[in-house]
């Protein structure tokens, strides 16, 4: 069991399949990319299966969410739905949906439960000055795609900018109010490459909230059903469907966290925010067992932060960008 010195149970396993990207969204990464890791650094699929099934068969791991960078564009990803989720746990994944008209189908034929689809802006100048690519088209069809396979729920996960894309929460909302998504605003974080973001400058989750009441009726979810959830549930125009505002920063969930992460390059970092990390690619290729990982893993966890410490005069953004992260 991963528990940490504050008695958070880790279940849920965030496990990036590549640093790369082909979007530049600015709230993540310099228009002109990053230095991606090189091939030998990145985890094979049998060290990642490996690392799943320690998670899940000895360590209670329940669900495992691909992310990245870009998980689509790790060429394996199909392999490796499939092989995890034969550990019967819940395999979903975080994407910027680029690709994704093409691999939705094999995908859920392979055990994928559910997918994130992250979508800021329904207009493509906007996305091109926020992503730096002209790729809404793809998005778009990649969530069409989803729902054609039969993934259910699609989650969309939008970040407002200031002055950028924040007078599209309404549309945002309408569009996948239309399509059965299911829409989660999040607080942007202090995790750019470029080091750009400011609390002033940040769009929280009050200013969403106003935004979409001017248009929706929005009533707040039972608190009690939120459990380790990071958004906060609205039931909009009395319900059934919803939207989730995800304020990071400005109503943190650090109380309730459950997520443990590994990196591309298979380090496993206990909070986003982490400024060290536990170097477990170093111990597999070194002939670890499994329970020395596991080990390794327990204690990694046990090390955890109360919080992520933002608004603290002494925080300092981790050096690594979400994109090397994993969202
Ligand atoms: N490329 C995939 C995507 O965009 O969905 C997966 C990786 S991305 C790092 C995962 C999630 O993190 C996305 O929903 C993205 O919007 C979010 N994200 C990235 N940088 C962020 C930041 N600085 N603050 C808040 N969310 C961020
Ligand atoms: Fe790429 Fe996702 Fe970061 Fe955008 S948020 S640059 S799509 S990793």
């Amino acid at each position: 069991m991963l528990a940490d010195s504050f008695g958070r149970v880790a279940t849920d396993f965030r496990v990036s399949l590549t640093d790369r990207c082909n979007l530049r969204c600015t709230y993540c990464m310099p228009p002109e990319g990053l230095e991606w890791l090189a091939t030998p650094e990145l985890l094979t699929v049998e060290e990642i299966v490996r690392l799943v099934r320690i998670g899940v068969e000895v360590l209670g791991i329940r669900e495992v969410r691909y992310t990245g960078g870009e998980p689509l564009l790790r060429r394996e990803l199909v392999e490796i739905v499939k092989r995890t989720s034969a550990f019967g746990v819940e395999i979903s994944l975080t994407t910027n949906g680029i690709g994704l008209s093409r691999l939705a189908q094999s995908l859920a034929d392979a055990g994928l439960a559910r997918v994130n689809v992250s979508l800021d802006t329904l207009d493509r100048e906007t996305f091109i000055k926020l992503a730096h690519r002209d790729r809404l088209v793809d998005v778009l069809d990649g969530l069409s795609a989803a729902a054609r396979a039969g993934i259910t729920p699609i989650k969309v996960n939008s970040v407002l900018m200031r002055g950028v894309n924040d007078h599209e929460a309404v549309p945002l909302l309408r569009y996948c109010l239309d399509r059965n998504y299911e829409l989660r605003f999040i607080e942007q974080m202090p995790l750019d490459a470029q080091h750009g973001w400011t609390r002033e400058e940040m769009v929280t989750a009050d200013e969403t909230l106003a935004r979409l009441g001017s248009e929706f009726s929005l009533s707040e979810s039972d608190p009690r059903d939120r459990g380790s959830a990071p958004a906060e549930q609205f039931l909009v125009d009395g319900g059934p469907a919803s939207v989730g505002v995800i304020g990071s920063v400005s109503r943190p969930f650090c109380g309730t966290c459950d997520r443990v992460r590994l990196t591309a390059d298979g380090q496993i970092r206990n909070c986003l925010f982490a400024m060290g990390e536990t170097d477990l690619r170093s111990a597999l290729r070194a002939g670890a067992t499994d329970a020395e990982l596991a080990d390794l893993w327990i204690t990694a966890v046990r090390g955890k932060r109360p919080g992520h410490g933002i608004d603290d005069p002494t925080f300092l953004q981790p050096a690594r960008p979400m994109s090397a992260i994993g969202g």
